[in-house]
């Protein structure tokens, strides 16, 4: 123990349980202070539900520290001015933190490091919010793998690198503002509630307990949105509170179908790992051939597809669902996403932005690599000439057609898979069912074959 006081700064990491930051913060120092600042170019762009998690997994925190004897601090403003001045006002020794990869948090804690170097303060990096750190998975030849799986087979047979152990260091008791409770609104998704629906690590590891029992047909049942076939817990990994190595512990490898969920863990490392090694991936495709491609300028098309009023019924669905509740089924991400890029031929990024504003998991290295994947842009990406058809989607994915009912009701009349193409259904049908194409539901905006013919033209163009 190097004694003094060091501050345990929290971001993404809203958990005290198997969080390397704290663990050294506190196996390092004899007092601790937690602190959070609530940074404005984060959560000025964040949608609602996204800012009620936060909060609510804040809040839990601070009841998480009060266990321990202490309280969490909570500031507001920009931590690049914040942090030394607290770091300065309690005079720390160092300031922890589990780092991260986004341009905007490399920016910052750049700015931060120096700041507190000027004043002999250390900074103290882990990395707690992925199994692996950045660069620990290279492939023979010593580089990152721009194929996931050669990633996937390095990442699942590197060792894990040890985590300090957390000591006897204590949190401050009254270490000065606090966040005001704000569980009251925090969302967590429909199938959840009991200690699930709670917030921070508690919550979430009664939601990891979920999980975990239905692993075993996780394989399965993955691919269809109309059961709860995954695990959920993405939110949580999202703002930390679970540690991804625990969700891997937990979950285990013993059948197929959990193997195939902790390999979803390593899809997300990746993502991590290609963003913090290529910062401009954020907003340029990784495939240079692509910056050409002549995306359309199409704001009816966009409004539509928004707010899940494009007259096709899987696409409405997930739309609607991601407005409501702030997550997505990952199929359902898919088809919105190619539908979007290759029938609309919109850039990928005025998807994404959209995606990250509502989606409570909204994470930048996952979502800018999922959209470059569904573009066809990125590393590993689905095929540009992959265009995903919403309705064969639908019938193969959501067979009774539950989901689309569940978030299209007005198409609810329409039995079974009949709901994927009302256009198809007869007049007697439509009308019984209560269905006015155009009224009571759009017409399609956009013609499928054709589109994709327009994309993939657009694609061969740019490629030259
Ligand atoms: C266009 C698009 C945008 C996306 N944006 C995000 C995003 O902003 N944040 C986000 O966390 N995920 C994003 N994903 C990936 C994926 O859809 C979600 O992680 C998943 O749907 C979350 O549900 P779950 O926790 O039940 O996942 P599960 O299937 O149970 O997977 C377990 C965990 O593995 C990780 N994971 C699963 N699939 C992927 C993937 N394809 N890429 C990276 N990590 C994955 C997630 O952390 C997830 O919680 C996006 C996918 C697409 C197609």
């Amino acid at each position: 123990m190097s004694g003094g006081l060091g501050i345990a700064w929290f971001r993404r990491d809203l958990r005290l349980d198997d969080n390397p930051a704290w663990a050294a913060a506190t196996a390092e120092h004899e007092r601790v202070l937690p602190l959070f600042v609530v940074d404005p170019a984060l959560t000025g762009p964040a949608g609602a539900l996204r800012a009620a998690r936060l909060l609510g997994d804040v809040a839990a925190l601070d009841q998480r520290l009060a266990e321990h004897g202490g309280r969490l601090c909570v500031r507001v403003g920009d931590p690049r001015v914040v942090v030394p001045a607290e770091a300065a006002a309690r005079r720390a020794v160092a300031v922890h933190v589990n780092a991260d990869v986004t341009p905007y948090a490399a920016g910052r804690d750049g700015a931060v490091r120096r700041a507190l170097a000027d004043a002999g303060v250390a900074w103290r990096p882990q990395w707690g919010t992925v199994v692996h750190a950045p660069g620990r998975v290279r492939t023979t030849s010593g580089a990152l793998s721009q194929v996931f799986t050669p990633f996937h087979r390095v990442w699942a047979r590197t060792p894990w690198e040890d985590w300090p152990e957390p000591g006897d260091g204590a949190p401050l008791a009254d270490p000065g503002d606090h966040l005001p409770a704000a569980a009251a609104s925090y969302p967590t998704l429909a199938d959840q509630d009991g200690p699930a629906a709670d917030p921070g690590e508690l919550g979430a590891a009664a939601r990891l307990a979920l999980a975990a029992e239905r692993a075993d047909r996780y394989d399965d049942e993955r691919d269809r949105p109309d059961l709860v076939g995954t695990s959920e817990l993405s939110a949580d990994l999202r703002f930390g509170t679970l540690s991804p190595r625990t969700v891997a512990e937990v979950v285990g490898e013993a059948t197929p179908g959990r193997a195939a969920l902790v390999r979803q863990l390593a899809w997300r490392d990746w993502y991590a790992h290609l963003l913090h090694a290529r910062p401009e991936l954020v907003e340029r495709p990784m495939k240079p051939a692509y910056a050409a491609i002549a995306w359309r300028d199409d704001p009816a098309g966009v409004a539509a597809w928004k707010a899940g009023r494009t007259g096709y019924p899987l696409v409405d669905a997930g739309m609607r669902q991601l407005l409501a509740t702030g997550w997505m089924h990952n199929r359902v991400r898919m088809v919105t996403a190619s539908f979007l890029v290759k029938n609309l031929l919109v850039d990928w990024r005025v998807g994404e932005r959209w995606f990250r504003h509502h989606l409570v998991d909204g994470d930048v290295p996952q979502n800018v690599g999922n959209w470059q994947w569904v573009a066809g842009t990125g590393p590993d990406a689905s095929p540009y000439n992959r265009v995903f058809n919403p309705v064969l989607q639908a019938q193969r994915f959501d067979p009774h057609g539950d989901y689309v009912r569940t978030w299209v009701p007005e198409l609810s009349g329409l039995a079974g898979p009949t709901v994927h193409e009302p256009w198809a259904a007869g007049p007697l049908e439509l009308a019984a069912a209560g269905v006015v194409l155009g009224g009571t539901y759009p017409e399609r905006i956009v013609e499928l074959a054709g589109s994709r013919a327009r994309a993939l033209a657009a694609y061969a163009a740019a490629r030259g």
